[in-house]
């Protein structure tokens, strides 16, 4: 027998106070947990509301000021160079605007230099008493800023398309926490550290691209190589890299770039073909020596079933290859060189 609810409205007005009673609860438990979190959100309302009266001082993109932009079909892409790092506080988005806090966004000369073009999309304005950069977002979501540390700027990446990524990658800045890998020969730098480094600024360069990126760590953590693996294969990516420093303490003789792909990896065809599109834009700056692309078994190269390659970023026991990875701009161009192997591999195997 169907029972039937006599005061159908009597009814639904209970289902909705109750409802309306535990999300309180919720919300009063989160807010006592996370203050900052309230704090921040409430921040983002106020914005969302007034966001019909965003109007600020309007900045002109020129040739030689300290804002250049380039776009692809899916972000557009701005490159804010600081006068000092320490500069940059932080940033914020509300569902139309990114706000990017600098200590004095004026004595950035946002506007000087000639005249190249007037981009109404990004302007300078107070927001919550402080000055901003303010950066207008075309969709809600998939919208990011980096800073880059390797060349102290700013990357907006600001999307285009509603869905900007057409491939995923998975970056792992191999060792971390207790795990520092290989240490110069000089002592100048530990491996973890330039392998994050490198690692970090394949990132923005590969989103930029439409590649979704998950770093396997972003910080200064050991994760265990069957963690990696487990972790890879939940984000089930289209190709896996990782990224690591050579070292032969017998001789400090060998030195240069090397990608490896492992034959008894699930996909090593395509591995070898990642590899090799790495390897030819690596050793295309810089002046490294080419070691080739090889072959070897290394667990996380091996168990991740995606094209998987693992990238030797020169010896650590050999003096010019550790003067190379001392020079942010050899790191910076690491990271775009390995990007451009991985986006060449992907948009073969999209467009075959
Ligand atoms: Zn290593």
């Amino acid at each position: 027998m169907r029972k039937r609810v006599k005061k159908p409205f009597r009814f639904i007005t209970s289902i909705f106070l109750f409802a309306i009673i535990l999300f309180s609860i919720g919300k009063f438990i989160v807010n006592l947990v996370s203050p900052e979190k309230a704090a921040e959100e409430k921040s983002v309302i106020k914005e969302t509301l007034s966001n019909n009266l965003m109007v600020g001082k309007s900045i002109e993109i020129k040739e030689n000021g300290n804002i250049s932009k380039e776009e692809n079909s899916h972000f557009k892409k701005y490159v804010i160079e600081l006068m000092n790092r320490e500069d940059y506080i932080d940033d914020d988005q509300n569902e139309s605007y990114i706000y990017i806090f600098l200590k004095d966004p004026n004595s950035h000369k946002l506007d000087q230099g000639s005249f190249q073009e007037q981009d109404e999309d990004i302007f300078l304005a107070e927001v919550e008493g402080k000055d901003a950069l303010v950066v207008k977002k075309n969709f809600e979501n998939n919208n990011f800023v980096f800073l880059n540390e390797l060349t102290s700027s700013l990357i907006v990446l600001v999307s285009k398309e509603k869905e900007p990524f057409k491939n995923s990658a998975v970056i792992d800045p191999g060792h971390g926490g207790v795990d520092p890998g290989t240490e110069a020969y000089d002592k100048s730098f530990v491996e973890k550290d330039i392998n994050l480094k490198i690692s970090k600024e394949m990132r923005q360069e590969l989103i930029f691209n439409g590649i979704e990126v998950s770093l396997s760590r972003d910080d200064d953590t050991l994760n265990k190589l069957s963690d990696v693996v487990d972790y890879t294969k939940s984000k089930d990516p289209d190709v896996f890299v990782s990224i690591h420093i050579n070292s032969y303490d017998e001789s400090s003789k060998y030195n240069g770039l090397s990608a490896y792909y492992s034959k008894e990896n699930a996909v090593s065809t395509e591995s070898m073909a990642l590899a090799k599109a790495i390897q030819k834009h690596i050793i295309s700056t810089d002046g490294w020596n080419d070691r080739q692309v090889k072959e070897e078994a290394f667990y996380v190269i091996k168990h991740n079933p995606m094209p998987a390659v693992l990238v030797e970023c020169g010896f650590a026991s050999n003096p010019e290859d550790v003067a190379r990875l001392n020079n942010n701009e050899v790191l910076n161009n690491l990271a775009k060189n390995i990007s451009k192997g991985i986006i060449e591999f992907l948009s073969r195997k999209s467009n075959p």
